[in-house]
This record gives C-alpha cells, sequence and structure tokens, in this order.
C-alpha cells in the first residue's frame, strides 16, 4: 500500500496534507526518511513513524451512532442528508457503510463499518441476528397481538414473518412496546402492526445482536465500539 493513502486511511489527514507532511520528513518507514508518497509500505511489517511517534495501523472502523429522524441510511443522496454526513472526515476517510437499514423516520442504533465480512455476517438471514425495538404504538396493545407475533404475522405482500417477541412496557391509548425480532424486510415493524390492524408513530432501534445503544449518545451522536464490543460482533 502506498505511504501516503495508508497514512490518510489512518486519519493523519487528506492525501494532500500527507504528502506535505511526507516532504517535511515527518515521516519515516523502519528507521529512513520516506518523503515519495508513492512509496510502498507493508502495513503490520513496516514500522512506520509520524512527528516521532509510531503509527497503530488498522484497517477497519467500527462506529456506533445513534441516527436521528431525518437522515437515511444510504452513503450518499443527492437530496437527502445521510447517516455518513454526519461523520468527521476523520472517520469518513475509512469508507464506512451503514449495516442494513433504518427508515428515514427511525431512530436508533446504527452500525456504521467499512468491515464488509462482518456486515454480511450481521445482515445474513441465515444468521437469525436479534433486532430489539422501541415503539410507541397508536391504541392498546394486547396479549393476544403478543401471542400474534409469536406465531409471525402475514405482511401486506403476503409474507409470512419469524416469530416476533413483544414486549408490553405501557398499554393505553398510547402503548409503549418492545419487539425483538430476526429479520429486516423493509418497513418490517410497521408491516407487523399493520398485520394486527395497529399504526406505529415511533419506532426506535435500541439493540443489534450483543450489540445495545449507548444512552449517553443523543440523537446523531456517534462513537467508535469498544474492543470488547468488537469481539462480541464477531
Ligand atoms: N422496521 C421498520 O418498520 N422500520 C425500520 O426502520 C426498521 C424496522
Amino acid at each position: 500500500m502506498r505511504i501516503d493513502k495508508l497514512l490518510s486511511n489512518l486519519g493523519f489527514g487528506s492525501r494532500k496534507e500527507v504528502k506535505k507532511f511526507l516532504k517535511k520528513g515527518s515521516v519515516s518507514v523502519n528507521g529512513q526518511v520516506i518523503k515519495d508518497p508513492k512509496h510502498h509500505v507493508h502495513p503490520h511489517e513496516d514500522e512506520v513513524f509520524i512527528f516521532g511517534e509510531e503509527v497503530e495501523y488498522r484497517e477497519y472502523i467500527y462506529i456506533m451512532m445513534n441516527k436521528p429522524s431525518g437522515v437515511i441510511s444510504a452513503t450518499e443522496d443527492v437530496r437527502e442528508p445521510t447517516v455518513i454526513d454526519l461523520l468527521e472526515e476523520e472517520e469518513r476517510i475509512f469508507k464506512p457503510f451503514p449495516v442494513g437499514r433504518l427508515d428515514k423516520d427511525t431512530e436508533g442504533l446504527m452500525l456504521l463499518t467499512n468491515d464488509g465480512k462482518l456486515a454480511h455476517q450481521l445482515l445474513s438471514p441465515k444468521k437469525d441476528v436479534p433486532k430489539t425495538y422501541f415503539a410507541i404504538i397508536d391504541g392498546i396493545v394486547t396479549e393476544e397481538d403478543i401471542q400474534l407475533f409469536e406465531k409471525g404475522v402475514t405482511l401486506d405482500d403476503g409474507y409470512q414473518t419469524k416469530p416476533g417477541k413483544l414486549h408490553i412496557i405501557k398499554s393505553g391509548t398510547y402503548s409503549d412496546i418492545e419487539l425483538t425480532i430476526t429479520e429486516g424486510k423493509y418497513h418490517q415493524v410497521k408491516r407487523m402492526f399493520q398485520a394486527v390492524g395497529k399504526k406505529v408513530k415511533y419506532l426506535k432501534r435500541v439493540s443489534l445482536g450483543p450489540l445495545v445503544l449507548d444512552k449517553t449518545l443523543k440523537e446523531g451522536e456517534y462513537r467508535e465500539l469498544t474492543e470488547e464490543e468488537i469481539g462480541q460482533l464477531k
């Protein structure tokens, strides 16, 4: 890999900025000052120093975001702001993408990474990765709904869902619930409630597999996953 690309990927600046650092002699590889941005390095093998400090090489980034309503879970869009637009340049250089989709008006846990293998595993229908949503439902959610969801419901297109675990937090004119499902069909939670004659007024994802939304993250905020969280995901 080119030294300028490596350092840029690691967050030391844009390719242009990194080239300047190289020119100034701020970078060494295996003890030799390197000024050529095209100089080839072997990540993990070569000892790279910048400003006198050894760089810690890493390839992947894992970000937990509390997605706000009003942004779309895509990498780019001509009209709408995306979850990637909420990131700083230092994360964007890793080219992360959202793992799965949340509707524009859905909030909560969104995982962003450039680790395609992990994303694939989390999204694979065969893996049955549980996803838990908190929702406010217009209307009274009943024990019968719990049973219906437990069996799986038929969506408007005839698709029979896998079982969902519904927990009623508070039932009333508006009900607070938590629903855990292992699939990710388009508008699935909204359509599951539609199948039992109810409407979702507010939706927020609170967990994805072992990952639980960090309550200290305000809407639109994000942080990198801890080593422990990354370990749990793999
Ligand atoms: N189910 C939905 O209906 N919407 C989402 O954003 C996620 C799950």
